[in-house]
């Protein structure tokens, strides 16, 4: 059997993995396998969070971390016999791909099927688009050599919040535009209104129902204007949003690109999974190839399971969420605060909670968290939810001491 996966991110080569052993595989990828394009955003954020000031060595790390990841993707993949084909990707009927490679020679892959995995472009008119100068798209960050005495963040969602906290921490002037009433992170509703406190209190000014309708870039500068008539200035703007999949570019047809809950198209045996499908995260992104893989290789008839990922966005403090809460049909919760454990005392944070909601069965219905390493107090809780677990079977579980994963064990013995 014969597969042919398009694209080399987090979900191309999940799938590639779940696959290797059951079949024929090759990965199309316009880069080398592994290249993460938030990989460099990630690192100046944690470097910002760390009090790091230098752009210099922040960028050199960005670019170590990128080649050492790379490395060990592709090293991974050889390990498990996978055909590493450079070059774009296309769709050719439902079983064959035909690949362009750089120098402009092309060849055809047959396959028994197709996983595309070729994330999402970004796709905004040309009043907004970016220009790579003054007006950036969220990975051009960090390809900035010095930084902005001022600077527009266009757009909410947890990029415009991890973008406002980056260039905060590195001492630039930021106006967030957001579109609402408020900045929403659209992962966890139950603490965007506690992170833009934080974001505010470090000297974000934040700019409500400022739709952007225009950003008019000048040698000097740039301007955006909103619906409402309002201009306001910066250095640069960087866009927080305008994120689609591109699937004219890979050759599927729109009237075809309706999926079943193994990501399987109209088109027998062509998959479409991660930001191809609909931009979340990375580990929804793996979870979905995996499944497709596995279902495309028949060996699996489990789908994807998304509500037992933990999403996560910000750092220094981090916020997680996973599954439901109370407001969105739970029967019960208990909140926590980090204090509760002693580790956030060790580390002199002591800011943040846990909220842990139940079903009512009493079993594990989802929980909330902004912390230090917010995603990690939340893991053992995903697992939890996934095998059904009930909160007083967590009561029994005693976590490492002193460290923030106690705070969910602990929240269970609360409620
Ligand atoms: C600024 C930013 C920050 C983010 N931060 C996080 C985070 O912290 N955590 C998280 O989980 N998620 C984060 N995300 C979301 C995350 O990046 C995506 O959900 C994830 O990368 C999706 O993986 P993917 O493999 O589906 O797509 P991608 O990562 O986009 O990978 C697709 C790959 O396919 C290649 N490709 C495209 N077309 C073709 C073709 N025709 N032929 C061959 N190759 C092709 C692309 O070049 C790319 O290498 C962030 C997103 C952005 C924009």
């Amino acid at each position: 059997m014969r597969i042919v996966i398009i694209g080399g991110g987090p979900a191309g080569i999940e799938a590639a993995r779940a696959a290797a052993p059951h079949a024929d595989v090759t990965l199309v990828g316009d880069g080398l396998p592994g290249a993460w394009s938030p990989l460099a955003g990630r690192t100046w954020l944690a470097a910002a969070v760390a009090g790091e000031r230098d752009l210099e060595a922040i960028s050199a790390r960005a670019t170590r971390a990128l080649e050492g990841w790379q490395a060990r993707c592709a090293a991974d993949l050889a390990a498990l016999d996978v055909d590493l084909l450079p070059g774009r990707g296309r769709l050719d009927g439902s079983s064959a791909v035909l690949v362009e490679a750089a120098d402009g020679s092309r060849s055809r892959l047959d396959a028994d099927a197709v996983i595309i995995a070729a994330g999402a472009t970004l796709a905004l008119p040309s009043s907004l688009a970016p220009d790579g100068e003054r007006v950036l798209a969220a990975e051009d960050l960090a390809g900035l050599r010095t930084l902005p005495a001022r600077a527009l963040v266009v757009g909410d969602g947890p990029i415009g919040f991890e973008l406002c906290h980056t260039l905060s921490l590195l001492g630039t002037a930021v106006t967030w535009l957001v579109p609402e009433e408020s900045p929403r992170s659209g992962v966890a509703s139950e603490v965007d209104g506690y992170l833009t406190r934080l974001l505010e209190r470090q000297g974000v000014r934040v700019s409500s129902n400022s739709r952007v309708t225009r950003l008019a870039a000048r040698l000097d500068g740039v301007t955006a204007v909103t619906a409402n008539g309002d201009r306001h200035g910066a250095d640069v703007a960087l866009l927080a949003f305008g994120r689609r999949p591109d699937l004219d570019a890979v050759g599927l047809p729109a009237d075809k690109a309706a999926v079943d809950v193994y990501g399987q198209t109209k088109l027998h045996g062509v998959y479409l999974v991660g930001d191809a499908l609909a931009p979340v995260a990375a580990s929804v992104a793996q979870a979905q190839a995996r499944a497709a893989a596995l279902h495309a290789v028949r060996r699996s008839s489990e789908p994807a399971d998304v509500h037992d990922i933990v999403l996560a966005f910000m750092e220094g403090p981090q916020a997680a969420k996973i599954g439901r809460l109370t407001t969105e049909g739970a029967a019960g919760s208990v909140t926590v605060s980090l204090a509760d454990s002693l580790a956030a005392h060790v580390m002199d944070a002591t800011d943040g909670f846990l909220t842990l909601a139940w079903d009512h069965g009493g079993r594990v219905a989802g929980a909330v968290a902004v912390a230090p390493r917010a995603a990690e107090i939340l893991a053992p809780l995903a697992v939890a939810r996934r095998a059904g677990l009930r909160i007083d079977e967590l009561c029994a579980i005693f976590g490492p001491h002193p460290s923030v994963s106690e705070l969910a064990l602990i929240a269970a013995r609360r409620a």
